[in-house]
């Protein structure tokens, strides 16, 4: 997809996105929670040089039972990954943005052919993410391709969602610390739910 389509949706001399740039040759995840006109969380995953995005309206669940829509959207450059702020009235996605999570990811498989394929199944190495997911894509309906985000059952797999590591106040994300506490210390409820990870396979 490139960047042509990001650079068109957007007027840099209104916008705070950066127009291109960032440490390429990675394997950087991001999650943004954004406040646009409808409240979602964006999905990206470095692959050749871009950020491949999805925009995640209810965010990831960690429920293997949840199958979360994932609309694609525009590659966006690297140099995202670490975008905060506002985006002013009048541009495109104009609202809040904040860093949900960040990490790495690793493709199960051939990343290019699990996307072209329609099923990426991948490891995510975040605070907040962690363990092995999947998107499937849908349907496709012209540019906007649809495709559902999905927890594997392992270790990390529970009852919990997105916005149980964003503060119900504010609609911000919890401190990086208290992200971490959400996983090191579970309700003993979540405890007994939890599954054992699975077997080495
Ligand atoms: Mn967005």
């Amino acid at each position: 997809m490139g960047l042509a389509t990001y650079a068109r949706k957007r007027d840099f001399s209104s916008t705070p996105e950066p127009a291109r740039g960032g440490r390429r040759g990675g394997r950087i995840f991001v999650v943004q929670l954004h406040h646009a006109s409808h409240r979602h969380f964006d999905f990206r995953l470095e692959l050749d040089g871009v950020l491949k995005s999805w925009a995640v309206p209810k965010g990831p669940s960690f429920d293997p039972a949840v199958k979360r829509l994932a609309m694609e959207v525009e590659d966006h450059p690297i140099a995202y990954a670490t975008f905060e702020g506002d985006i002013p009235k009048g541009n495109y996605g104009a609202g809040h943005v904040d860093v949900f999570d960040s990490g790495t990811w690793e493709a199960i498989g051939d990343a290019r052919t699990g996307l072209a394929a329609g099923e990426l199944k991948f490891v995510l190495h975040g605070d907040v993410l962690r363990g092995s997911w999947v998107l499937v894509r849908t349907r496709r309906q012209g540019s906007k391709q649809q495709w559902l985000l999905i927890k594997h059952q392992d270790a990390y797999a529970g009852e919990r969602d997105a916005d149980a590591f964003v503060d119900p106040k504010t609609d911000r994300p919890i401190a990086l610390a208290q992200r971490r506490k959400v996983w090191a210390g579970p309700r003993r409820r979540d405890r007994a739910r939890r599954p054992r990870p699975p077997a080495a396979a």
